[in-house]
């Protein structure tokens, strides 16, 4: 007989999956391995597969990944890039954060720029990519329709980024949140991981910087620092140029603690 829904958070459907099993990861290969399995919400489990089953045009010959994206970079990592959630034809398509669509093409550029990726284009998971001390995760790891998350779903994903802000503690000391819903996310995210965050919470704005104390299992004071996201309205707009991005990376690289900072 099948089991009523909601009532089992071992299976990966349940809503309850992420919180159950997140703050139980040991390491991040771990975590990755559990959120790429997730089906905790239902609207975005169907989009995502539907994305991936009907494709764009132009993606065709492509085997879609349609699943969670995990985050992307060392486990040590002293600095972190929190976006909104994977595009559909984007991320959803390569699994791989920020890969394959405008918005990373414009984020990686800014990175090789600082000295944090070793290439300056990020195209698929076979393209030799890797980042140097920075770690790109997102508050939602499934692509939303319309780019938007629900607020439950955004909630119920945030154990994941909880738990990776816990697993990074040891090295991190920077977080770069990409726009204001990264920014709103990201806050009850690290509250979660165990760290204690100031009241009132800080303002997101582009150039925003916030410096949350060192505490408990959290050996470096971290520095929270607001970008515009780099989403093909803001760049095209001018809203967001390339050097006000790449300024911001380099002042989070800076106060990171990383080569590319100097
Ligand atoms: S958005 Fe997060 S919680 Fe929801 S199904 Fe995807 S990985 Fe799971």
């Amino acid at each position: 007989m099948e089991r009523p829904r909601g009532r089992d958070a071992s299976r990966s459907d349940d809503p309850l999956f992420p919180a159950r099993h997140a703050p139980r990861c040991a390491g991040l290969d771990e975590l990755d391995g559990l959120v790429a399995r997730c089906r905790a919400c239902p609207r975005l489990v169907a989009w995502r597969e539907e994305v991936a089953r009907v494709k764009r045009a132009a993606f065709q010959d492509q085997e879609y990944w349609g699943r969670p994206v995990p985050g992307f970079g060392p486990a040590d990592a002293p600095l972190a890039v929190v976006g909104l959630a994977p595009a559909a034809h984007g991320a959803n398509r390569t699994g791989r954060m920020f890969t394959g669509d405008t918005a990373g093409d414009f984020l990686f550029a800014a990175l090789y720029e600082v000295g944090l990726a070793s290439q300056p284009t990020s195209r698929h998971t076979g393209d030799g990519l890797t980042l140097r001390g920075v770690r790109l995760t997102a508050p939602v790891h499934c692509a939303p329709p319309a780019n938007r998350p629900a607020a439950d779903e955004r909630d119920a994903c945030r154990p994941w980024l909880s738990a990776e802000l816990r697993l990074l503690a040891p090295s991190l000391r920077a977080v770069v949140a990409l726009g204001g819903f990264g920014w709103q996310a990201l806050l009850p995210a690290i509250r979660g991981s165990g760290r204690p965050l100031p009241r009132p919470w800080p303002a997101f704005g582009h150039g925003a910087h916030a410096v949350l104390p060192a505490a408990e299992g959290f050996p470096y004071p971290l520095h929270l620092l607001g970008s515009y996201h780099p989403s093909r309205r803001n760049t095209f707009t001018g809203r967001l140029t390339r050097p006000m991005l790449v300024g911001v990376l380099r002042r989070a690289a800076e106060l990171a603690d990383l080569p590319g900072g100097r």
